[in-house]
Formats: C-alpha cells, sequence, structure tokens
C-alpha cells in the first residue's frame, strides 16, 4: 500500500519501464497507483538497470468508484482474450471471470499474463482500480451460487430484449459464450435461474470477443458510466 513519504522500490517490469523504456533518472516524476488508495504523485531517488527507489510525495486522488459490473466470459485464444482483458479493463468493469463451459475449447489460462495486460491497460486509461480477475469456474457452479442481487444479463444470440433496454444501474454481470456457443442445455439452465434476463446485441453474431467489449460499452452507457467525465 502507498503511503505519504513512504520509500519503495521497483523491481522487474516496472523498473525496467521506468529506466530503460522512459529512460526516467534521479528526480524525475511519475504517478503511482496501488489499486487501494488511488494514485500517488513519486520522485525517483536512484535509478539502475534492474531496481529503482523512490520516495511518495503527494497523494493526487482517491481510487475511483468503479460501476458494480461483472464480465463473465468463455475463455478464447491468446491474443483476442489478452485484447478482451484490456478492453474491459478500459471500460471500467469491476471483475472479470473466466466461465468454463461446454464448448470452451481453451481450458488453461495464465492469469498472471492477463492480470499484467489489466495492469497496462489501467496504466493507459488513467484507472486507480483494476478488475479483480477470478479463477476460471465452471459455469454450472456459478450458476449455482450466483448472488440473489446480481442481474445476469445473458448474451443470446437466439434472441432476447435488447441490452441497451435491458440494463439498468445495480449490480449486474454480463455472460459472453465461446464461440461455438451456448448448448441447448446451457442455455436452458442459464434461463432457469431467476436473476437471468436474456439479451440481444443485435442482428448480427458477433465473435465473442467482439460481443464482451460491445455488450460491456452497451450497459456502461446506459447506466450512466459514460456521463461521468474524465477524472484527473
Ligand atoms: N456459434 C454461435 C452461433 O452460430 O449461433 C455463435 C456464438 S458467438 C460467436 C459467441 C457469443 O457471443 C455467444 O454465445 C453470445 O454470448 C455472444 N453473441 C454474439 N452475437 C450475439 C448477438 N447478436 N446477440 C447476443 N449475443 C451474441
Amino acid at each position: 500500500m502507498l503511503l505519504a513519504d513512504a520509500a519503495l522500490t521497483l523491481e522487474g517490469p516496472p523498473a525496467n519501464y521506468l529506466a530503460n523504456v522512459l529512460r526516467l533518472g534521479p528526480g524525475a516524476q511519475v504517478k503511482l497507483f496501488d489499486d487501494r488508495t488511488g494514485e500517488w504523485l513519486a520522485e525517483i531517488v536512484e535509478a539502475s538497470r534492474k531496481r529503482v527507489s523512490l520516495h511518495v510525495v503527494a497523494h493526487l486522488r482517491p481510487r475511483e468508484a468503479v460501476p458494480d459490473l461483472w464480465l463473465l466470459f468463455a475463455p478464447i485464444k491468446r491474443g483476442r482474450i489478452d485484447w478482451l482483458v484490456e478492453k474491459a479493463t478500459e471500460l471500467g468493469a469491476a471483475r472479470l471471470v473466466p466461465v468454463l463451459t461446454q464448448r470452451t475449447i481453451v481450458e488453461r489460462l495464465n492469469l498472471d499474463r492477463l492480470r499484467a495486460h489489466a495492469v497496462e491497460a489501467a496504466e493507459q486509461c488513467e484507472r486507480t482500480a483494476l478488475p479483480e480477475l477470478a479463477e476460471p469456474a465452471k459455469l454450472a457452479a456459478l450458476l449455482a451460487g450466483w448472488p440473489p442481487e446480481r442481474i445476469l444479463y445473458f448474451a443470446d444470440e437466439g434472441g432476447g430484449e435488447p441490452l441497451l433496454a435491458a440494463a439498468a444501474p445495480g449490480p449486474a454481470a454480463i455472460l459472453i459464450g465461446p464461440e461455438g456457443g451456448f448448448t441447448d442445455q446451457e442455455r436452458a439452465a442459464i434461463r432457469a435461474l431467476p436473476q437471468a434476463k436474456p439479451v440481444s446485441l443485435g442482428p448480427r453474431i458477433l465473435r465473442a470477443d467482439t460481443a464482451a467489449i460491445a455488450a460491456l460499452a452497451l450497459w456502461m452507457a446506459a447506466a450512466g458510466d459514460w456521463e461521468v467525465p474524465v477524472a484527473r
């Protein structure tokens, strides 16, 4: 956790980025965030190729308020899933949950790599909060333990209410299927959940990553997130 007047040392990729990519040295000021206390101004005290020491100077802003929206998505191929995590972070998702379905073809996920993409995206768009990245879970287990107060917008290429009309503020989640879609059995199980609302994303069948990002953007806009000005 960052604190006023604290001294800290960075190693690994963050140190490499500051010292070797940006070529910053003693006296340079940088902004840091820790996903808990918000954003801080810090000054580099010492920089070597592998290690950067900093002094935390001032608190700039608290951790941002995050719309209570989870994205549940069936893992897709590397490259596309990296893009999905990057864009979901930019759009402000609170939690990313990989869901294992019957037609999910990618079952092994490198969560550290995905987390690194989320951190990079948060830095790039000046978020002060990271989405929580959950362990992959089976669809049936997620449905069995579904929180009673959270609406589950289930993107169903078979049809539903347009998401733009259905989206409402309050705890919510969007569920996107794998490239092969959900099986009829899965579709019936999801629809049987009282909190599930089948929604449509329009007349075209979107790729899973496009569907996820389009749905996030729609929900965020409908729930008022896009009316909030850029915080700096
Ligand atoms: N193989 C499926 C088919 O041919 O019907 C298409 C699956 S689609 C590539 C992947 C996921 O994106 C779907 O399971 C669904 O969650 C979502 N999706 C894509 N287009 C959609 C749409 N127009 N409306 C609702 N959901 C959609």
